[in-house]
């Protein structure tokens, strides 16, 4: 598969291109263009070319080509899945269930939401009215990361696109097909030239290169959050809008009087699905004293039965990490687990599943006995690996959650009412799920506090997000003392 660029309403290619690998066979199977600053600077013109028209289209009529490519996903879903998880390793069965039906759903959801999108008026009696328009900001760049592909890169586009904004977007090098395979869909559903382009190519050269670029009105990235910090000290000084999705180590919370069954087969899922590469998976799975030999032996059990897979086989669950890169780092960080006194209760190897022994394949693990303070419970993994640590009362239950440079999501199982709301306050993220794990409802604020970013999205947060406030004041009588 040859990936292209999609600039000023055309497909295209670079003078150089990288190769595309596929993580579950370990073999190259594409190429993808190698992009810098020459094609930034054709999108941003393309952009800036189309802005005002787009700008000044009727909201209904911008949502109708959100619907028109949302079509095309749908009309696409199989062979969409089937790319998702050739590219990710993803097992697709899941870039069936979750990620091309919610790449669909996030194009849907925010063409409707544009029209419903209102911005407030102030009265001040009988002396002016306020009204604030709400105006696109001009060209935006979106950066999506490689572990939700399509379902991150529309999250972005969608809303950017819906207010009025030109787009200038790069999905992550290692996952760039399914973003190539919706834009070559964009014209047909009626975009004008300009007003979304696509650019491939390397974080530190195209990503780089856009994030620097003087006509970039804002920067929505999902990501790492060194790279957030990064683009962050570009965009920062040119007081340019930002919204950072960054990394994560969420806490999740077992209570004694938990429904146990239900936390069991949630606990295992939000520690292993996506092969522990979402960053809303918990990490940290903190289980109250009285229940933890019993948790930690079930979830181990559980764990250990899980077979990996070919990710194109529709009965695989558990497919491949993204990169053999990614494989190796997952595989240091259980090193290091280890060095630093923790016990490997199942996993800690790579595996080579039969017809696919050449990919990238990392057992799921649990790790126990390290305390809050080591790497292994600090930093960010983002693969299969969780640990455990018990805990004795509400307090330490609250102070081992919090302890952490991060604070994206956290899980919290109990029956009790009152503790739920009581500890689910006093959480430092920005979600947290009672009883449930990655329920999610697309009008809710989505973001992170401390590491895990800045800024929120979802909703119409995400409308705010890609709009400028304008405060308009109009006298109503013709002397203002
Ligand atoms: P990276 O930060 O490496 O990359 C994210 C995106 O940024 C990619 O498209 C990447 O391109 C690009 N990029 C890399 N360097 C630069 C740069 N200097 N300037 C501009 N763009 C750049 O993250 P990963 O792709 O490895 O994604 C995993 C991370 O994302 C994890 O930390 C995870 O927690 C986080 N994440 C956060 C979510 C949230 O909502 N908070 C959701 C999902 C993931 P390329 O890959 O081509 O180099």
């Amino acid at each position: 598969m040859e990936v292209r660029n999609f600039v000023d309403g055309a497909l295209e290619t670079t003078a150089q291109v990288l190769e595309n690998v596929a993580p579950g066979t370990g073999e190259v199977y594409g190429t993808i263009p190698r992009s810098g600053k020459v094609e930034v600077d054709r999108a941003m013109a393309a952009a800036k070319r189309a802005f005002p028209g787009w700008a000044a289209t009727p909201a209904a009529k911008r949502a109708a080509c959100l619907e028109r490519l949302a079509d095309a996903v749908r009309d696409h879903a199989d062979m969409l899945a089937l790319a998702e998880a050739r590219d990710n390793g993803k097992p697709v069965s899941l870039a069936a269930q979750v990620d091309i039906p919610r790449a669909e759903k996030n194009l849907r959801f925010y063409a409707s939401g544009i029209q419903h999108f209102a911005s407030q008026s102030h009265a001040m009696e009988g002396v002016a009215i306020n009204y604030t328009l709400r105006k696109p900001l001009g060209v935006v760049a979106c950066i999506s990361p490689w572990n939700l592909p399509l379902y991150l890169f529309t999250w972005k586009v969608a809303p950017a696109l819906a207010a009025g904004n030109c787009v200038v977007a790069k999905p992550s090098e290692l996952t760039p097909v399914t973003a190539y395979l919706l834009s070559t869909w964009i014209s047909d559903a009626g975009f004008p030239p300009g007003v979304f382009n696509v650019l491939h190519g390397l974080g530190p050269e195209v990503g780089e290169a856009m994030v620097t670029h003087p006509d970039i009105a804002a920067v929505s990235f999902t990501g790492g959050t060194a790279t957030g910090a990064r683009i962050a000290g570009h965009v920062a000084p040119q007081f340019k809008k930002m919204s950072l999705e960054l990394g994560g180590k969420n806490p999740a919370i077992v209570f004694a009087d938990a429904d146990f069954e239900d936390a069991l087969k949630t606990t295992l899922r939000s520690s292993f699905a996506n092969q522990g590469q979402i960053c809303l998976c918990g990490s940290r799975i903190l289980v109250e004293r009285p229940l933890y030999a019993k948790f930690r032996d079930a979830l181990v059990a559980k764990a250990s039965a899980m077979v990996a897979g070919d990710p194109l086989d529709s009965t695989t669950k558990f497919g491949a990490v993204v990169s053999e890169a990614h494989m190796n780092k997952i595989l240091g960080h259980i090193a290091k687990a280890r060095e630093e006194g923790g016990r490997v209760l199942c996993g800690g190897v790579r595996l080579h599943p039969k017809g696919v022994e050449q990919g990238f394949y990392v057992a799921p693990t649990i790790i126990e006995g390290l305390g809050p303070q080591c790497a292994t419970n600090q930093e960010e993994i983002f693969g299969p690996v969780v640990t455990l640590q018990p805990f004795d009362t509400e307090e330490e239950a609250l102070a081992l959650a919090n302890d952490t440079t991060y604070g994206l999501a956290a899980t919290l199982w109990t029956t009790n009412l009152k503790r739920a709301h009581r500890v689910a306050a006093g959480i430092d993220s920005g979600i947290v799920w009672v009883n449930t794990w990655l329920l999610r409802d697309l009008r809710t604020p989505f973001g992170g506090v401390k590491s895990s970013g800045l800024g929120r999205e979802g909703g119409f947060e995400a409308f705010e997000f890609f709009t400028e406030p304008q405060n308009i004041c109009i006298q109503l009588s013709s002397s203002s003392s």
